[in-house]
C-alpha cells in the first residue's frame, strides 16, 4: 500500500492562525496514524505580502506545538523551474494555450456576461487561435468543454462540479511566472502527497487543481475539507471575535495540550470523551467523522479543557511552566517559605498560568489594593477584626488543626456566620475572598505575616 503523505501549505502572509493550527494538527495526526509522513510546504509566491518573519513564526510555533514536519519544508519561491517545467508539460500534451486577451478585453467580457444574466467567466475565445508565446500572453489550460469532476471527500462524502462553470485558468502570467494553482498541484506531486487537508474555503480550488493534475498525468489524491472554525458569533474566526494567534493563547498560559485538544474537538467528537492527549487522537481521531458545519471555538470550553490538562501535570512541571508568567509579575516563584504547598494549593485558583499567576501575587507581593465590595460586605465591623487578630495572636502552635480549633470556637461562642469570621481573615491576606481553606491559607503566610496583614488593613480602615 502506498505511504499516506500529507501536508500543511501555509502562505506566510500572517503569524500562525488559530484555524491552521487545526488544520496542520489534522494533518498531522491523520499521517501518524497511517504510519505515514506530514510535511509542510510554504506557499510564498505572493512575494508583496509574505515575508521571513511570517514563515518563522509559522515554523516554529508548529515545531514548538509537537506538529514538526518529517521533511524539511519547501518554499515555492525557490522552486520557479520545477513549476516552468510542468507548464511546458502541458503545453507539449496540447492541454493549453496562449491567450493575448487585455484586461480591457476582459472586462469587456465580464460585462456582457453579467448582463445577460450568466455567471462571469473566460470564455475560452483564444483557445482555438494558435497564438504564440510573446510578452502580452497568459499561457491557459484547456480545460474539458463537458463532462464533471467528481471529489470523493472524506468528510464531504461526493462533491460534483461540471466542467462548464469552470473557466481556463492561467497556469503561467504573461511576466512567465506560474500561477498558485501550478505550484500547489506540482508540489503536492513533487512532494508525493497522497491527501490533502485543508480548510472548506479551498473547495471550489479542488476541481481546478484536479483538470492541472488530470493534464499532468498525476495520480488522483484523497482529499477533506475541514469545516470553518467560526467565532462565538458564528462569523468566521477572526481578530474581531477572538484571539486568533497560537501565541496570544500561549501568552494567556493555555497549554499546547488543551489547545490541540480545544482544536481537535472543532466539529469532531467521540461519545462523551472530552479530554484528548495527542496520543490519544492519533489512536481515535477519525476524518470521516468530523461534521460538515462550522464549528464554534469557544473560550470557554478551551478555559474548561485547559483546567483539565493543567490537573494532569505533576507539580514540578506544573511549577516549570507556571515560573515564566510570575516572572513577568517580577515573581520569583522560589521566593516564598512553603513554594510546593502553596502552589500545590492554588494550582485550580483559575484555568490559565497567567490567571494563577495573578492570584498568587498576594502570597509574594504587599496588598496594594482591597477588593472593594468584599470590604463592604464582610468588614463592616472593624471590632470583629481587632477581635480575630488578638484571637490569633494567642495561637502559639501555629497549625491548621490548631488554628481552625479556635475559629470553630469563637464562631461557634459569638453566634456568627463561618463567613462573617472567616471572609475578613482572608480579605486581610489576600485582598479578596478567594483563598485555599483558611486554616491552610494562613500557614501559608505564617503567623507574623498573618497578624501584619490584619493589622495593615485595620490601619487602612482607620
Ligand atoms: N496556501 C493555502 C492557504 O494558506 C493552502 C492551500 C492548500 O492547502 O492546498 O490557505
Amino acid at each position: 500500500m502506498k505511504q499516506i503523505v500529507t501536508r500543511f501549505a501555509p502562505s506566510p502572509t500572517g503569524t500562525l492562525h488559530i484555524g491552521g493550527v487545526r488544520t496542520a494538527l489534522f494533518n498531522y495526526v491523520y499521517a501518524k496514524q497511517n504510519q505515514g509522513k506530514f510535511l509542510i510546504r510554504i506557499e510564498d509566491t505572493d512575494i508583496e505580502r509574505s515575508t521571513k518573519e511570517f514563515e518563522n513564526n509559522i515554523l516554529n510555533n508548529l515545531s514548538s506545538i509537537g506538529l514538526t514536519p518529517d521533511e524539511k519544508p519547501i518554499n515555492q519561491s525557490e522552486r520557479n523551474d520545477i513549476y516552468i517545467k510542468a507548464a511546458e508539460k502541458i503545453i507539449e500534451s496540447g492541454n493549453a494555450y496562449w491567450c493575448d486577451c487585455s484586461q480591457e478585453d476582459l472586462e469587456e467580457m465580464r460585462k456582457a456576461q453579467t448582463e445577460a444574466g450568466k455567471k462571469p467567466m473566460y470564455d475560452g475565445r483564444s483557445r482555438n487561435l494558435g497564438l504564440k508565446r510573446s510578452e502580452k500572453t497568459v499561457l491557459r489550460l484547456a480545460t474539458p468543454e463537458s463532462g464533471e469532476i467528481i471529489v470523493n471527500d472524506l468528510i464531504r462524502g461526493e462533491i460534483k462540479f461540471n466542467n462548464t462553470e469552470l473557466d481556463d485558468l492561467i497556469l503561467l502570467r504573461s511576466d512567465g511566472s506560474p500561477t498558485y494553482h501550478l505550484c500547489n498541484v506540482v508540489d503536492d506531486y513533487e512532494q508525493k502527497v497522497t491527501t490533502v487537508i485543508r480548510g472548506e474555503d479551498h473547495i471550489s480550488n479542488t476541481p481546478r487543481q484536479i483538470h492541472i493534475q488530470n493534464a499532468l498525468g498525476y495520480p488522483e489524491l484523497e482529499y477533506a475539507h475541514l469545516p470553518l472554525v467560526l467565532g462565538t458569533d458564528k462569523k468566521r474566526l477572526s481578530k474581531r471575535n477572538a484571539a486568533t494567534s497560537l501565541e496570544e493563547y500561549r501568552d494567556q498560559g493555555y497549554l499546547d495540550s488543551a489547545i490541540l485538544n480545544t482544536l481537535a474537538r472543532l466539529g469532531w467528537s467521540q461519545g462523551d470523551k472530552d479530554v484528548f492527549y495527542m496520543d490519544d487522537l492519533i489512536k481515535d481521531f477519525d476524518i470521516r467523522d468530523v461534521q460538515k458545519a462550522g464549528a464554534i471555538f469557544d473560550i470557554t470550553k478551551l478555559d474548561w479543557l485547559n483546567s483539565q490538562h493543567l490537573s494532569d501535570l505533576s507539580l514540578d512541571s506544573f511549577k516549570e511552566q507556571l515560573e515564566p508568567f510570575l516572572q513577568k509579575l517580577d515573581i520569583d516563584i522560589n521566593d516564598h517559605e512553603h513554594v510546593d504547598l502553596l502552589i500545590d494549593s492554588m494550582r485550580t485558583s483559575d484555568n490559565t498560568f497567567s490567571g494563577i499567576a495573578r492570584s498568587l501575587v498576594p502570597y509574594y507581593k504587599d496588598i496594594k489594593e482591597y477588593d472593594a465590595k468584599a470590604l463592604e460586605k464582610f468588614v463592616a465591623d472593624k471590632n470583629l477584626l481587632e477581635e480575630l487578630k488578638d484571637l490569633l495572636s494567642e495561637v502559639e502552635d501555629w497549625n491548621q488543626d490548631n488554628i481552625n480549633d479556635v475559629l470553630k470556637d469563637f464562631q461557634i461562642k459569638k453566634e456568627l456566620s463561618v463567613p462573617a469570621v472567616n471572609q475578613p481573615i482572608r480579605i486581610s491576606l489576600t485582598g479578596s475572598t478567594k483563598s485555599p481553606g483558611l486554616g491552610l491559607t494562613l500557614c501559608l503566610f505564617g503567623k507574623e505575616k498573618s497578624i501584619d496583614r490584619i493589622s495593615n488593613l485595620l490601619n487602612f480602615l482607620s
